[in-house]
């Protein structure tokens, strides 16, 4: 019988559980001790918690899930992640390194349904939702892999912007949130935590009225809706109205800053006059708490109509931007020497037929 993931429960599921097995309160803190500070491997690791509840653990919970199918590392100190998840999916995860620390972008779904129609991940659907204990995995391997090449480093921010809408996937992304934020644990800041929809505008509203408190990314990509449209299919269902309508109520109800995505896409989004367009969607109301983040486009085969903007058209649309007083930024790029598109990694190793176990699996580009 298939156990559940044991990271897929936060510090309280986890406490109750232990006490309906009759075990008392405080094993709960030992136990969340040993999979998040010393983060083993085994349950049997636990040394000085009772057999009874060892066993128990291991009768209902499996605490490796994943396994590292391939992994790509480039010379920026990007590292790409290809697990295989124990009905034999595959999921792309991504460690990369900044100035201000160690960040992890991680997957919610395998596939996605949004169908972005610049994207690799979307090329193939969703077959399914990824558990909490899933998500909350990727984080653990990576930091598995840190702790073994022993630099004492430590995973510091996340970005929840890999294959999937985590919104689509929302009470186990709530779950993710919980357990990775929680102090006793791996403890990472709220504020160093970022969830990016394409625009779910109902679950926009939802997460503004939850205690989550982390940061929120929206993916807009375009200033109108023929636009919009266009390169995202989801605005037919969700038009800009729509979802400016949710973006207010959050920025009422949290006063937290928010990130509007923006792919610059070659002759079809990056002209001047959709900046100054953006411009006045944005508005003078929201620009105090609007952040824009100008993201260079990584060609994908498959989608040869989209071609990367011009150094020229990118540095334009920022000036455009500043000059009207909007807060822009540009994306830094990383692990451009490897499969640097979002779900690029694991399609082309879907096509691959990237069925067969390697003996080693390990890629080292750069
Ligand atoms: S960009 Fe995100 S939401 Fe859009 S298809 Fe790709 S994974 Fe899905």
């Amino acid at each position: 019988m298939k156990k559940e993931s044991i990271y897929g429960l936060t510090f309280d599921q986890l406490a109750a559980w232990l006490m309906e097995q009759g075990q008392k309160k405080s094993r709960a803190q030992q136990v969340w001790d040993w999979l998040y500070r010393k983060r083993v491997a085994d349950f049997s690791e636990m040394i000085d918690v009772n057999t009874e509840c060892i066993q128990l653990l291991e009768q209902h919970f499996d605490i490796a899930t994943l396994d590292e199918h391939l992994r790509q590392e480039s010379a920026d100190g990007t590292v790409k992640f290809l697990f295989r998840l124990q009905d034999g999916n595959l999921i792309e995860t991504v460690l990369m390194r900044h100035k201000f620390g160690l960040s992890v972008c991680v997957t919610t779904q395998v596939g996605c349904n949004i169908g972005c129609s610049f994207c690799a991940s979307g090329l193939l659907k969703k077959s399914r939702d990824l558990s909490g204990g899933e998500i909350v995995e990727q984080i653990m391997k990576v930091q598995l892999h840190l702790d073994q090449a022993r630099q004492d480093e430590k995973v510091s921010h996340v970005v929840v912007m890999g294959i999937g809408e985590p919104f689509d996937n929302y009470a186990n992304l709530s779950n993710f949130l919980r357990v990775i934020k929680d102090h006793k644990g791996l403890a990472i800041g709220p504020r160093h935590i970022t969830v990016s929809t394409s625009g779910l505008a109902d679950k926009i509203v939802e997460f503004a009225d939850s205690d989550l408190h982390v940061n929120l990314a929206i993916s807009l990509h375009a200033p109108n809706n023929d636009l919009r449209t266009r390169i995202m299919k989801i605005n037919r269902a969700i038009p800009i109205e729509k979802l400016m309508e949710a973006i207010d109520y959050y920025l009422e109800k949290t006063n937290r800053r928010i990130t509007l995505e923006y792919i610059l896409l070659k002759d079809v989004n990056d002209r001047k006059e959709h900046a100054l367009e953006l411009v006045g969607l944005i508005g003078d109301q929201r620009r105090q708490l609007v952040n824009v983040n100008l993201i260079p486009y990584n060609p994908v085969d498959e989608h040869s109509q989209y071609q990367r903007s011009e150094q020229e058209s990118v540095r334009a649309f920022y000036d455009a931007l500043k000059k009207k007083g909007v807060s822009c930024s540009v994306r830094l790029e990383h692990g451009t020497d490897i499969d640097a598109a979002c779900g690029q990694l694991r399609s082309k190793q879907i096509k691959k037929g990237a069925n067969s176990d390697s003996d080693d699996n390990r890629v080292a580009v750069g």
